[in-house]
């Protein structure tokens, strides 16, 4: 039997639609992706979590003085709603929340650059801010090219600071705001937290000859909104589909697990609830390789590593040797691979990135119709992991020390925000 490139391509045309966290879709690829797995002849079961939702039923956003406007809005999800009617709020743009800004920001609607992180939010509900802005996008987008993005206030952010009404608008409309000098603005939000269900696909293959060594695969198949999310991350997923139906032929030595994670774009959630539901079982894992990203024509194949130095070498001198051409390295990658990390289980990522303007993630263009990605260049991916996953399998003793760095320890440390311990 031989991996396909052209039957996992076929599969992720088939869900090639936008499949956001807790929603219908999010399901209905689950199912589809369990049907296949099971296909295969081994055994497959759907493992569901919950997921801290939240419903914009209502969002506006006028500026009032010096001059009135209407502009485009979306809500954050989880965002604290206003009162019946609204509020009228001076408004004070902040840039990046400097400390300098900070005596400016109380009791206003304030906006600021950039995704919306965890420092500066802490920072802005600290100094009492009434309302947050956010924009993306580009001052040159046309608006029936390109959404109006929807964000979620993620607990990561509001389990210490709290709620806040907060909007997200356009970088344009955020440009010609400060431009003609907005100072007051009229904002309504209607939000209802509820909790929704997201899907984690889990298939398993009992090793042959040492079943307690667990090899684990991973991918990503939920997206954003208005992306069909086929380079991020249908992609990988029907790359392990692909994995999983090649060693439910060739019987592995180790045992394989092989996780299609949900709700990975709204923070890792998919993986973060596997790893927690299945803590005691992860002593028993020597590998976890996740692929997020890949397939695109033009393109470099990528590989952070995150366990230690030697680990990077051993990969590095595996693609010399297969001739493949690949950036392996020592460092975090924001994807699934980071909760087993967490655990001290050595991971690493195979990732194909397209270059500037050939390939397009988080937003409508990640679609196939954009014409940046071909079951040939999937391929390249394939054959990369299939090669990868051979070898380490057949390996007498395991050639990955389950180690994790302290550089990289750290780094972990940081994305997933721990308090360090006071000393
Ligand atoms: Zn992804």
């Amino acid at each position: 039997m031989k991996v396909s490139a052209h039957r996992a391509f076929a599969l992720l045309k088939e869900l090639a639609y936008e499949r956001v966290s807790c929603s219908e879709a999010e399901k209905k690829a689950a199912e589809r992706l369990l049907e296949v797995a099971l296909s295969t002849g081994a055994s497959a079961h759907i493992e569901e979590f919950p997921v801290a939702c939240g419903r914009v039923t209502h969002a506006k956003l006028v500026v009032t003085e010096p001059y009135v406007k209407e502009y485009e809005c979306t809500g954050y999800e989880r965002g604290l709603s206003t009162p019946e009617g609204g509020v009228d709020l001076a408004f004070y743009y902040a840039e990046t929340a400097e400390d300098a800004h900070m005596p400016n920001v109380k009791g206003k609607a304030v906006m600021v650059n950039g995704r919306l992180g965890k420092k500066v939010y802490e920072k802005l509900m600290k100094a009492g801010v009434a309302a947050i802005l956010t924009f993306d996008g580009t001052t040159l987008d046309r608006r029936s090219e390109t959404d109006c993005d929807i964000r979620k206030l993620r607990e990561t952010l509001t389990e210490e600071a709290g709620a806040c009404t907060a909007l997200h608008i356009r970088t344009m409309d955020a440009a010609e705001i400060v431009r003609r000098g907005a100072t007051k603005m009229h904002i309504e939000l209607t939000n209802e937290d509820y909790e929704g269900t997201s899907r984690n696909v889990c298939a398993v293959i009992e090793g042959t000859e040492k079943p307690e060594e667990i090899i684990s695969f991973g991918a990503h198949f939920d997206s954003v909104y208005f992306s069909t999310g086929v380079y991020d991350n249908m992609s990988g997923s029907v790359i392990i589909m692909e994995l999983l139906r090649y060693f439910a032929e060739h019987k592995p030595a180790r045992t394989m697990k092989f996780n299609w994670y949900g709700s990975e774009e709204q923070g890792l959630l998919g993986s973060k609830a596997w790893v927690k539901a299945h803590e005691d079982e992860l002593d028993k894992h020597v590998l976890m390789i996740n692929i997020d990203v890949a397939a695109p024509i033009l393109g470099k194949n990528g590989c952070p590593v995150l366990a230690t130095e030697k680990a990077v070498g051993y990969v590095d001198a595996l693609m010399r040797e297969a001739g493949i051409a690949c950036d392996v390295k020592l460092d975090i990658y924001s994807s699934d691979c980071i909760p087993f990390a967490d655990k001290g289980v050595p991971a690493l990522n195979f990732v194909r990135f397209g270059p500037p303007g050939a390939g397009y993630i988080h937003d409508r263009r990640d679609n196939l119709r954009s014409g940046y990605l071909s079951a040939e260049a999937l391929d390249i991916t394939l054959q990369q992991a299939l090669m990868f996953a051979k070898r380490v399998d057949a390996a007498k003793v395991f050639p990955i020390e389950r180690k994790v760095s302290d550089e990289i320890v750290k780094k972990v440390d940081e994305y997933l925000f721990k308090k360090k311990d006071k000393k």
